[in-house]
């Protein structure tokens, strides 16, 4: 049995989120439990993209900050790391603009990137993972539009390091594939503790700076990362079957997802159930039947298109494409869509909010 920890917390002042890390992180056996006199914690924050603590693209610092205060009330000493999107080509102005850098020196914490690593089983996975006592994992909760959802389990992905993310893609293009290596990574840099972002969350074509920003009012903590997200399926609506990445990791015996066998504690999960959640463009092939989908999907397309008024040509999108499908003149990037396999990575790094998906006809017809 798993037990998740729901608390209702309206806004970011940085009392009440203290408050409501505190009483979710208490209700499932307190930060003692888990954090030690001595050890250095590694906190891992969603670092996406850099836009402002407002957009919603990243993990809140001021969640952030009252987690580095929970674990200094052990003794303990807290770091605070990932790897941006974009591989490190944007790293500090990433820092700078999500508020991480301006909180961490508050705080007197140390804000690390994510650069040397350890293969595990081929995979390049941050140092800092292993020299910490423990990892405790912030994500975010926002819509994703290859994944449907990008929270708790995908969050650990962001300890892989390099432009080993972005190849999975064209290693793994099917998406079934490229969430067993999620789930994989899970399995490598799987945390001690989640303590999820869900204040102000994002619906509709997540994670980036296109998505839409909605008030769900939540902090959710629980060891089981996979029971998380399995409780965000059910409050967007969904079966937590349904999120590939829960189904792997499930299926891998890395968490809960049969909903019966999750206790929920805190704030009635019932309260935070959003109605009419708006989910990607993307999502409704994936909950087809695999064989209905598989049939359709080669009428199904989507595609990112540049937005030549947005596009600042920063090449961000550039340099995050796994096959190369993007060149740039001096005025704005291009996609050469022969060449496109549709990951829209790009899309999920633009900070620009240039970068759009757009739907075939056939697609249009069939969801509207
Ligand atoms: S679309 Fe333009 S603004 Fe967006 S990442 Fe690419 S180059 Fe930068
Ligand atoms: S252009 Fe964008 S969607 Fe297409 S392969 Fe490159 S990163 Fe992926």
């Amino acid at each position: 049995m798993s037990k998740v920890a729901l608390i209702r917390c309206i806004n970011y002042e940085q009392d009440r989120v203290y408050g409501a890390v505190k009483r979710a992180v208490d209700l499932i056996g307190g930060i003692g439990e888990f954090v030690k006199p001595g050890m250095k914690i590694l906190l891992k924050p969603n670092l996406l993209s850099a836009r402002p603590p407002e957009e919603a693209v990243d993990t809140h610092p001021e969640v952030v900050r009252s987690v580095a205060r929970l674990v200094k009330t052990q003794d303990a000493v807290p770091i605070i790391g990932d790897s941006p999107g974009g591989y490190g080509k944007n790293v500090d102005d990433v820092f700078e603009k999500s508020g991480m850098k301006r909180m961490a020196g508050e705080e007197g914490v140390e804000l690390v990137k994510f650069t040397n690593s350890r293969f595990v089983d081929g995979i390049p996975i941050s140092r800092y993972v292993f020299d910490a006592d423990l990892m405790i994992s912030i994500p975010k909760f926002k819509t994703h539009s290859i994944t449907v959802l990008t929270a708790a389990v995908k969050n650990t992905f962001g300890t892989v390091t390099g432009l080993y993310k972005a190849e999975c893609h064209s290693r793994a293009p099917k998406e079934q594939d490229f969430a067993k290596i999620i789930a994989k990574v899970h399995s490598i840099s799987k945390p001690a503790l989640t303590i999820l972002d869900g204040i102000v969350a994002m619906e509709g074509d997540g994670p980036s700076a296109t998505g839409i920003l909605r008030n769900m009012n939540l902090i959710m903590a629980s060891r089981d990362a996979v029971s998380i997200d399995s409780c965000i399926a059910k409050i967007m609506g969904l079966h937590p079957l349904d999120i590939l990445v829960t189904r792997e990791a499930y299926k891998m015996g890395l968490g809960e997802a049969d909903l019966s066998r999750v206790e929920t504690v805190g704030d009635g999960i019932e309260t935070f159930i959003a109605k009419d959640f708006k989910l990607p463009q993307t999502t409704p092939l994936k909950l087809l039947p695999r064989v209905i989908a598989n049939s359709i999907a080669n009428f199904i397309k989507f595609k990112p298109v540049i937005d030549k008024g947005l596009c600042t040509n920063c090449k961000l999108c550039k340099v995050s494409c796994p096959v190369d499908a993007i060149t740039s003149d001096e005025d704005y990037c291009k996609i050469n869509y022969t060449t496109c396999v549709s990951c829209m990575c790009c899309h999920e790094v633009c900070p620009y909010k240039a970068i759009h998906i757009k739907r075939n006809i056939l697609t249009k017809m069939v969801w509207g």
